[in-house]
């Protein structure tokens, strides 16, 4: 999958569709998905331009893919499902069903969120 700046999340991050931005910092942005599939459902989307997990393991620097998964933790704790447990989707290739071509993290949990 080719990187495609047409894609949902690139208009997102660019300011071009509007959307409920609950955490940013360097690396990231996160968002609630608009199509729940859990009490708590939440997208981190990296603000460069990857297409999948693939694609930041072989472009990425060690600091940024730090810092990535550094701000999927803190936005768990901000959402209050630590104690309550949540699961991390990463869907990678259309073949695993990944819509979005621009690298995303699912965080899912049955407990509502703060
Ligand atoms: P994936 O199948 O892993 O690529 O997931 C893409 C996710 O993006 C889906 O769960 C969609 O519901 C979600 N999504 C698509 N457009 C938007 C949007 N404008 N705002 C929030 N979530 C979105």
């Amino acid at each position: 999958m080719s990187y495609d700046n047409q894609n949902v999340f690139a208009k997102i991050l660019r300011g071009e569709i509007p959307t409920n931005k609950i955490y940013e910092d360097s690396y990231v942005i996160a968002f609630p998905d608009i199509h729940p599939k859990a009490a708590t459902h939440v997208l981190v989307v990296p603000k460069n331009a990857y297409v999948d997990f693939n694609d930041l393991m072989e472009n990425a620097s060690a600091e940024e893919i730090k810092g990535i998964f550094a701000a999927v933790k803190k936005v768990a704790a901000q959402l209050d499902v630590i104690d309550a447990g949540y699961r991390l989707v990463m869907n990678v290739g259309v073949g695993a069903g990944q819509e979005v071509p621009h690298l995303h993290v699912h965080i899912l949990s049955n407990k509502e969120s703060a």
